[in-house]
């Protein structure tokens, strides 16, 4: 039997992580690892309980926590001690939040912790900004997935109206360019490509072509792995 592999995806806001990380665990029979919803739940609760303001009262929130990810029927269901919460974690206010509060570096360990423990006995594909510099500096196979800024902001909008939320196209960019720049200019974990890592540009690729590339360099990883 082949070892169990950690393909770990990175990029910037709205880059196509997700979809294509969705993609790749299902042709692999891997688990998907969602980190991004981890801190989206984090900052859920933290603007639900009027805390996300006070650090020392959002660490202790984290470190309280159960959090649970059930990849399921293409989305990932996440559960904070027992509540469900897949849908909160996706509104504007979230949005707006989540990376102040990903800035925190205790909220960071607690959260790196139990990703590390998701990537240790089973094949996964875990996405998120660190994934490939910090969660998982060894993993298998890095991907560093960009794509031009308008791109971005066409699919995160395209994503708003499907669901059937009214959102300025301007905005969905001003947000995913303030998320990169907080993301960017932390100083933990923040945002950058490992040296390592297969830079993907996704901005004129269908889907398919990512996925058809991305499968083809796991294929030859496979085939020169030592048995
Ligand atoms: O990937 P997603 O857009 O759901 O991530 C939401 C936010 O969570 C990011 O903008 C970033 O601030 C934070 N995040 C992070 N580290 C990760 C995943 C997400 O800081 N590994």
């Amino acid at each position: 039997m082949s070892k169990n592999l950690v393909i770990a995806i990175d990029g910037p806001a709205g880059s196509g992580k997700s979809t294509i990380a969705k993609y790749l665990a299902q042709k692999l029979n891997a688990v998907y690892v969602d980190t991004g919803a981890m801190y989206r739940a984090i900052t859920f609760l933290a603007l639900r309980n009027d805390i996300a303001d006070n650090t020392p009262e959002v660490i202790n929130l984290v470190r309280d926590l159960d959090i649970k990810l059930r990849f399921e029927f293409g989305i990932t269901r996440v559960f904070v001690n027992d509540e469900e919460v897949t849908h909160n974690i996706r509104t504007k206010e979230v949005n707006d939040k989540v990376s102040d509060i990903s800035r925190i570096p205790e909220v960071r360990e607690e959260l790196v912790k139990i990703q590390k423990k998701l990537g240790e006995n089973q094949t996964i594909v875990a996405e998120g900004r660190d994934t490939t510099t910090v969660v998982f500096p060894e993993a298998d196979f890095k991907i560093f997935l960009t794509a031009d800024l308008d791109v971005r902001a066409e699919r995160r909008f395209k994503e708003f109206l499907e669901k059937g939320t009214e959102i300025d196209l301007d905005a969905v960019k001003s947000n995913l360019a303030e998320r990169d720049r907080i993301d960017s200019s932390r100083k933990v974990s923040p945002l950058k490509k490992a040296e390592d890592a297969f830079e993907l540009d996704s901005t004129s690729l269908t889907i398919k072509e990512e996925l058809d590339m991305l499968l083809e360099k796991i294929k030859s990883l496979k085939e020169t792995e030592p048995q």
